[in-house]
């Protein structure tokens, strides 16, 4: 971070939340729950919220910020929506958790069924991560196979085999990306670049017959928003398929986002095994996975493989997430969502081509993604050739005028319902003059 813009955020109305950062590291890891919402890719000190209304976030310094994080995607009816805390309170009333079945987990499984044709049989689970350790073991349990293949850069959450990174090589045995993975566990990962079918062919071909599931981010968004190229995802269906190893769609992030169908919808892709999270919790925790019949009907008390949850399928959690898919069915809320986030990735492009400073951008449904990068990115390799400085930068003068993005340019950005088209236009509008200054200081 440059100093200029170091002083502007530390002399600014940010006094409360630094001192509250330093408090909460006397109590918590870093001072936060989970690392990202420390700034460390961006440096300074990050906002401490006091609450959030419709597209706005207001910090406890009483700076109000146009959020594009939404809590890193569940809050697709953007903050504290009438009708999902509504919801939530009229459930409350009833009762919180009672670990036995009631009629509302039963209704969202139903609602996320008619979306996704693909999933028999749901699993409601507590957390992305959850749902995703669950489907790999089932797809190890149904299969009898002990690998898997994921892709670098694609992140799904942080149980020990799809906590790895590649490395290099044809079929990169995985190397824990953290210690306490053991190495015994990691080995089983393989990893192989996003949209590249060539290389994903030569791990089948080598390990194909070992191989239980091959897991995906049918679009990545934990590399910056990267974009399935044409007739990708057909191909890693049509290999799995070859090799009888289960594709699991990971849609915790891209689901009932990317369309209300999720990515399988607007590619037109039948996985085995899905996995959902983030909107369909509405902004409680929650995370699910399902698929077809014969494999979930593995799973206890059905089948002898084991996962449970005291609060999997909680009331609350289920309550804003059908709140949150009902508002979802609005005549045209994709278009405009989808509109929305176009709009943000163009103004990106166009006043990063008007400062003359290299810039790439996407977007897809209500997701978007910016890149300072030279070159078109595809893949892990070309989202590491961004430039982190000049976004840590871009980052700082957007939160300091009031534009609250993801705090590393590895992240994607979200939009709502709620984002109104002069909320998008205020943002350009500072994307441009920021970039202005932004190209100033670079000469
Ligand atoms: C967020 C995310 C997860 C993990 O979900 P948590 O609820 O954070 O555990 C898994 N997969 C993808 C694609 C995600 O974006």
């Amino acid at each position: 971070m440059s100093d200029e813009i170091k002083d502007t955020v530390e002399n600014s109305k940010g006094s409360k939340s630094i001192a509250a950062f330093a408090r909460a590291k006397q109590s918590l890891p870093g001072g936060v729950n989970s690392p990202v919402r420390a700034f460390r890719a961006v440096g300074g000190t990050p906002p401490f919220i006091e609450r959030g209304e419709g597209a706005y976030l207001t910090d406890i310094d009483g700076c109000r910020y146009i959020d594009y994080l939404l809590s890193w995607g569940p809050l697709i009816a953007g903050h504290a929506h009438p009708a999902v805390v509504h919801a939530i309170t009229q459930q409350a009333q009833l009762g919180t958790s009672f670990g036995a079945p009631t009629e509302i987990e039963t209704e969202l499984a139903e609602e996320i069924k008619r979306a996704y044709p693909s999933m028999d049989l749901v699993r409601m689970v507590s957390s992305g991560t959850e749902a995703t350790m669950s489907a790999l073991r089932v797809a190890r349990g149904y299969t009898g196979r002990s690998r898997i293949v994921k892709f670098t850069g694609c992140y799904h959450g942080h149980a020990d085999s799809l906590l790895i990174r590649a490395g290099s090589g044809v079929a990169t045995l995985g190397l824990p990306d953290s210690p306490g993975v053991p190495s015994a566990i990691a080995e089983l990962t393989l990893t192989v670049p996003y949209n590249d079918v060539d290389r994903l062919r030569m791990v089948f071909e080598e390990f194909g017959e070992e191989i239980a599931a091959v897991i995906i981010e049918p679009v990545a968004g934990n590399m910056g928003l990267v974009l399935p190229q044409g007739g990708y995802l057909q191909a890693v269906r049509d290999l799995t398929l070859a090799y009888d190893t289960l594709l699991i769609f990971d849609e915790v992030m891209t689901g009932f986002r990317v369309s209300y169908g999720g990515a399988q919808e607007r590619f037109g892709i039948d996985p085995d095994l899905t996995t959902l999270g983030k909107v369909i919790g509405g902004g409680m925790p929650v995370g699910a996975y399902g698929g077809k019949r014969e494999i979930m009907e593995q799973i206890a008390p059905e089948g002898p493989i084991y996962q449970a949850g005291t609060l999997s399928g909680n009331p609350l959690a289920m309550a804003a997430g059908l709140a949150t898919l009902k508002l979802l069915q609005t005549e045209g809320a994709y278009d405009r969502l989808e509109r929305v986030s176009q709009r943000l990735a163009q103004g990106f492009m166009d006043a990063g081509h008007r400062a003359e400073l290299p810039v790439q951008a996407h977007a897809i449904g209500a997701m978007f993604g910016n890149f300072f990068a030279k070159d078109p990115v595809v893949d892990y390799a070309t989202a590491m050739q961004a430039d982190l400085a000049l976004y840590a930068d871009y980052f700082h003068a957007m939160l300091a005028r009031g534009f609250y993005f993801a705090p590393s340019q590895l992240e994607a950005g979200f939009v709502s319902l709620t984002h109104t088209d002069e909320q998008v236009e205020q943002t350009l509008i500072a994307m441009g003059d920021v970039m202005q200054n932004l190209r100033r200081r670079r000469r």
